[in-house]
């Protein structure tokens, strides 16, 4: 099973891609993760990135298209994978087709503006295992450390709420497209991020055709 998750800043495609990672038993790749990780390690990619994201505009296609292509030959995508944030240009999703990657459902979680800017102050991520939480609905159990494994939770350097406008304004000029080119292929499923976690969870089983 070869998965897109498409969708604005905090829809839950991450959260959402965690449960198909478990379900299906393939890797969720979120490229947003492998860039930060870059970046924390200071490697040329995470020097380069830095900037960008930092201002809430997309990494160059030519630093991320190569490095997702070379991530997918890795031994444990050979059943498949959760693509989570990529593709996120109409040119990274020509990229996936001109090098014979078929996708089988990609599944578009939308949400509205407002409601992104209100969840994105409250959104945390555990600084060691990734887990993401909210201080508003979806809260550690463990307080401010990571009921997972401990972690210390931090809010990500681009969770403002102008950075995050910003990342919203990009994601409707450049992402959406995205959407309609799935669309256009016929492999695209829509759900609406709702308030509960688990409601939005539901809804994308439903729509998979999962019981
Ligand atoms: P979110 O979906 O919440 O915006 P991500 O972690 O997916 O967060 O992405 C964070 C940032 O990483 C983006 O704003 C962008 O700068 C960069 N990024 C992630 N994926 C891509 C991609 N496919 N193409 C270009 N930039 C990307």
């Amino acid at each position: 099973m070869k998965m897109i998750l498409l969708g604005p800043p905090a829809a839950g495609k991450g959260t959402q891609s965690a449960f198909l990672s478990e379900y299906y038993n393939i890797p969720a790749i979120s490229t947003g993760n492998i860039i930060r990780n870059n970046i924390s390690e200071g490697t040329e990619l995470g020097t380069k990135a830095k900037g960008y994201i930092d201002e809430g505009k997309l990494v160059p296609d030519e630093l991320i298209i190569d490095l997702v292509l070379n991530r997918l030959k890795e031994d444990d995508c050979k059943n498949g994978y959760i693509l989570d944030g990529f593709p996120r240009t109409v040119a990274q999703a020509e990229a996936l087709k001109d090098n014979n990657v078929n996708i089988d459902k990609v599944v578009e979680i939308v949400a509205q503006d407002e409601e992104i800017v209100k969840r994105i102050s409250g959104r945390r991520n555990c600084k060691d295992c990734g887990a993401i939480y909210n201080t508003h609905d979806m809260p550690s159990k463990a307080g401010d450390k990571c009921e997972k494994c401990g972690g210390e939770l931090l809010q990500r350097a681009d969770d403002t709420e102008e950075t995050v406008r910003k990342r919203l304004a990009v994601y409707h000029q450049e992402t959406q497209p995205v959407s309609d080119y799935y669309a256009a292929m016929g492999n695209l499923v829509t759900i609406i991020s709702q308030d509960k976690v688990e409601d939005t969870t539901a809804a994308m089983w439903k729509a998979l055709g999962v019981n």
